[in-house]
């Protein structure tokens, strides 16, 4: 009967690809103030766009929402452990508010092991965002290493998906033609599975 011995697999922790899932993406609150270690070593921005009721990444050369005629916004990211819930997060924020990171960045040979502060300047929406920049003490203990912020950002934005939508955009519009030299630019063309 042992070749029929059923056990249950464990593991002290999930896989690696549904552990990253788990982080989030945190902005400065719009009362208090959000505190946290620093991870990255320099910031990760991206420009952005608010398309069809959520964030995408602006694509070159070929992106629907510039083509529907969005603004792109820059956007930049930060791995930061957050001191209170000990909660390792993506922070979000803006260009007008990154000077400061951006300054301690080249003055400190980057951003890692800095202890950051960021709150608003009043209570409305979208209200101006300060950050404060320490030295932290990153000796005292020692921090877990920087996550891959680019990865995570291509899972919550599933960038596999809209790397296709964009080339079978651009495949449509005849711009990606010389793309597959395999396919002969003459005849007619085969006929795609959806309209
Ligand atoms: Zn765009």
């Amino acid at each position: 009967m042992s070749e029929h011995e059923i056990s249950i697999p464990t593991s002290s922790a999930p896989p690696d690809e549904q552990l990253r899932t788990a982080y989030r993406i945190v902005r400065t609150p719009s009362s208090g103030e959000l505190q946290g270690l620093i991870l990255s070593n320099e910031i990760y921005g991206t420009w952005t766009h608010f398309f069809n009721g959520r964030t995408r990444p602006h694509t070159e050369p070929c992106c629907e929402a510039c083509d529907a005629g969005q603004n792109q916004r820059w956007q930049g990211y930060l791995a930061v452990l957050l001191t209170r819930a000990r909660d390792l997060v993506l922070f979000e924020f803006t260009a007008p508010a990154s000077a400061p990171l951006v300054e301690y960045q080249e003055h400190n040979r980057g951003l890692r092991g800095a202890v950051m502060r960021a709150y608003r300047n009043s209570p409305r929406p979208n209200a101006r965002v300060t950050i404060r920049l320490e030295r932290g003490d990153i000796d005292m203990y020692s921090p877990p290493p920087a996550p891959n912020i680019a990865e995570i950002l291509s899972r919550i934005w599933s960038i596999d998906r809209l790397i296709a939508h964009e080339a079978a955009r651009a495949a449509g519009n005849g711009q990606a033609r010389t793309a597959n030299p395999q396919i002969p630019d003459t005849g007619p063309k085969p006929k795609r599975g959806r309209k």
